[in-house]
């Protein structure tokens, strides 16, 4: 059993994942969450894109493997201090604990869609975001959708990302396929829905992510308007009258939607930033903690001791954060084998 102590801030997927490596390599990690349950933003999700693997699968499989580690929930991290090569981390239930190693794996924040009130979200009744969805889609539950005849539903990208006047100009670089595997969803629950993704560009890099567009509109009849939403109103009856300009045809487009939903982006997690930079640690442009190498280093803050996995330095699917909290794991255990 190795005896060094391994703070890990922040018990999502990244967190959880590398705890469970740690276990498996000897030592006894010690994970703190500051919300009361593990699986971070993962166990708000139905299904995961690309598979539509059940969300929850993977947070109790992950649950079970980290049983064995000290842990912490709805416990927040007040202050960490460095002296030598110790960090000592303040917790705010009073426990302080002397660390060799520390890994901050505290993921990102959802873009408050209510900042785009031109979208009408907390102001027309039928319009939600992608995590109200998510929710909807676990626990059947949102006054939205209860006992509603579903027949148009609209899907509007980019909330809050690649918007300058929205202080976020980059790509969140999920949003285009889980809108995709969000409207399959619909689509399953209510098979005679005509259902709108209203895009910019469609941004599907990842594997198998073309596939699945390519179903969404030949199996699924998904529509897909290229251009901005220009305005968002509520009718008379309640539903939402959305306009929009369809830049490939060139003709404007107006539907009146049962349902309109916001996919808002993966922001950085700025809560963490004071901690982050008392250890000398700088964010990028977009807010996210900055890696000692973007290329070959990710998972290293360039301090001695202190790591990242996850969605903490920038936008990621679930395989990249678990690869990188696989890695982030490797370099702990080989830095406390060799100091260095
Ligand atoms: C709407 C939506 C749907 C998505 N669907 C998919 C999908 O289908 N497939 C896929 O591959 N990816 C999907 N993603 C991406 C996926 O959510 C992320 O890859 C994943 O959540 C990143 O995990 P993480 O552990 O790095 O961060 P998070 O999930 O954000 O977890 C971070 C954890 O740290 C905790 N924390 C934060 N600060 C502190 C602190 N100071 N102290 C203690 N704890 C703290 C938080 O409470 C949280 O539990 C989706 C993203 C969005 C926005
Ligand atoms: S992934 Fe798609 S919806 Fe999300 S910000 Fe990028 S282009 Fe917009």
């Amino acid at each position: 059993m190795n005896k060094e102590n391994i703070v890990i801030l922040g018990g999502g997927i990244a967190g959880m994942t590398a705890a469970s490596k740690l276990l498996q390599l000897g030592y006894t990690p010690i994970l703190v969450e500051e919300s009361d349950h593990l699986g971070g933003h993962v166990a708000e999700w139905h299904k995961l894109f690309p598979d539509m693997t059940p969300a929850q699968e993977i947070v109790q499989r992950l649950a079970e493997e980290v049983s064995a580690a000290n842990i912490f929930l709805s416990t927040r991290v007040l202050f960490i201090n460095r002296l030598n090569d110790i960090y000592i981390v303040m917790l705010d239930n009073g426990v302080s604990i002397q660390a060799q190693a520390v890994l901050i794996a505290t993921g990102f924040q959802l873009f408050d869609a209510a900042k785009k009130e031109e979208y009408g979200y907390g102001i027309y009744n039928q319009v939600m975001t992608n995590r109200d969805l998510e929710r909807w889609f676990t626990t059947g539950e949102d006054p939205r959708l209860d006992g509603r005849d579903i027949r148009k539903v609209g899907f509007v990208h980019c909330v809050g990302s690649r918007d300058i006047k929205a202080g976020n100009s980059q790509c969140s670089k999920v949003c285009c396929v889980t809108a995709i595997k969000q409207a399959i969803e619909m689509k399953e629950k209510y098979p005679d829905a005509q259902i709108w993704c209203f895009y910019m560009d469609l941004r599907l890099f990842g594997k198998k992510y073309e596939d699945f567009y390519i179903n969404a509109q030949r199996d699924y009849g998904i529509h897909f308007i290229r251009g901005r939403v220009s305005e968002v109103s509520e009718a008379i009856d309640g539903r939402v009258i959305v306009k929009a300009e369809d830049t490939l045809s060139g003709k404007p487009v107006k539907v009146t939607l049962d349902l309109l939903v916001l996919m808002s982006g993966m922001i950085c997690n700025a809560r963490i930033n004071p901690i982050a930079s008392s250890l000398g640690v700088d964010v990028d442009s977009d807010g996210f903690l900055r890696s000692k190498d973007n290329i070959s280093n990710i998972v290293s803050s360039g301090r001695k001791g202190l790591f990242f996995a996850g969605a903490c330095t920038g936008t990621k699917t679930v395989p990249e954060t678990i690869a990188e909290a696989h890695a982030a794991a490797l370099d702990i255990h080989l830095y406390l084998q060799s100091g260095k």
